[in-house]
């Protein structure tokens, strides 16, 4: 059997802490032709992340100079930080028939929703605010005021889940991942994406 396939395009969203990360890291370790997309942050780093590889950490005035050239497909303030996609590795990606995931925010979601239609929209949820606190301290990666700030958000992003196709209430680790996983996997077999040939 001979086939092609188109990439797509996945955006998850979710609180933070709500466990996109620990989520989207299996989906990608498991299916190879999935790309990261690396954002941009004006954040600073924390212990253990890798420039280039979680962000492109930047100063203020270097993400402002991309803006200026056009270079985001999305931008947006979030939690008193600047974070983008860059526009142009998204876009050869999938040129490329490469699928490439987004983990950005709904406000930047909202606008890849807009310019860019056949994308895949997925928000995590957590079990309850309550857990979302545990996770955020447990994980203990911001200090006592980000922690509140984060889930002062929360709520806001939050009402905005069914702007989303999918939902996912990640309460036990292994029934959401392989929920997620089944969104990707169903997805990838859209026809618009997949392209079998079946031959003589
Ligand atoms: P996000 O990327 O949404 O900010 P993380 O993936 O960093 O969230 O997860 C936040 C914390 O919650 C981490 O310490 C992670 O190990 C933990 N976590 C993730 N999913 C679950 C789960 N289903 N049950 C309990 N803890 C979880
Ligand atoms: P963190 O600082 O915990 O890595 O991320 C904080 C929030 O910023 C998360 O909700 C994450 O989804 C969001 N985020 C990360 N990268 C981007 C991006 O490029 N654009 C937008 N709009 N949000 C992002």
């Amino acid at each position: 059997m001979r086939e092609a396939r188109k990439g797509m395009l996945l955006v998850i969203s979710g609180p933070s802490g709500a466990g996109k990360g620990t989520l989207y890291n299996r989906v990608l370790s498991a299916d190879g032709s999935m790309t990261f997309s690396v954002s941009y942050t004006t954040r600073a780093p924390r212990p253990g992340e890798v420039e280039g590889r979680d962000y492109c950490f930047v100063t203020e005035e270097q993400f402002l100079e991309m803006l200026g050239k056009d270079g985001f497909l999305e931008h947006a303030d979030v939690h008193g930080h600047m974070y983008g996609t860059p526009r142009q590795p998204v876009l050869d990606a999938l040129e490329k028939g490469r699928s490439v995931m987004l983990d950005i925010d709904p406000q930047g979601a909202l606008q890849v929703m807009e310019k860019m239609p056949g994308c895949v929209s997925v928000f995590i949820l957590p079990p309850s605010f309550g857990e979302l606190r545990r996770r955020l301290e447990g994980r203990g990666t911001e200090t006592r005021e980000e922690i509140e700030r984060r889930l002062h958000n929360a709520r806001g992003e939050v009402a905005l889940k069914d702007r989303y196709q999918y939902l996912v209430v990640n309460d036990d680790l292994e029934v959401a991942y392989q929920t997620l996983q089944g969104i990707v996997n169903a997805e990838k077999q859209r026809s618009c994406r997949y392209f079998p040939v079946v031959e003589e």
